[in-house]
């Protein structure tokens, strides 16, 4: 019994709110978005990581096709997106079957700013009222 979940989907086991699908890979929001758009490129065949991918397949141009036909199809394929893999544990991979990110909505490395500036904000403000406290 294979207990890959992206398998699952592929065979039609496990639900998934699906966006594309031809002969070599199903594209599928992801459960958990990290932003408005978020949509893995799948292939249906199961193959654990990048590095399990042999020199030379033209997999990868498939699914990096896939992910420009899906930014154009939710409209921001000229505002911007990022197209990525995550790679063995150290890299952020947590499931198993090679699996490509698109993702895109909210512009990141500002997102990151602005939490960063928030935090040192409460940070100050902590840290004030601990002094306030003391006799
Ligand atoms: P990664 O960290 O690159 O392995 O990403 C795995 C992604 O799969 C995560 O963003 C999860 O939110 C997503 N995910 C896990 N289970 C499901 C599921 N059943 N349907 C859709 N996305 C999922
Ligand atoms: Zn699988």
């Amino acid at each position: 019994m294979n207990d890959c979940i992206f398998c699952k989907i592929i065979a039609g086991t496990l639900p998934a709110r699906k966006v594309y699908e031809d002969d070599q890979v199903v594209a599928f929001w992801d459960a958990r978005p990290a932003a408005p758009i978020h949509i893995l490129v799948v292939p249906r065949q199961h193959i654990p990581t990048l590095n399990d991918v042999p020199e030379g397949d033209p997999l990868i141009a498939h699914m990096a096709e896939v992910a420009r036909k899906i930014a154009r199809d939710q409209g921001v394929a000229e505002s911007g997106y990022r197209f990525f893999f995550n790679v063995n544990r150290g890299g952020g991979q947590v499931v198993f079957h090679l699996h490509a990110h698109v993702v895109a909505g909210w512009n990141l490395g500002v997102l990151f700013i602005h939490m960063g500036v928030a935090l040192a904000i409460i940070w100050n403000r902590v840290a004030s009222l601990v002094r306030l406290r003391r006799p």
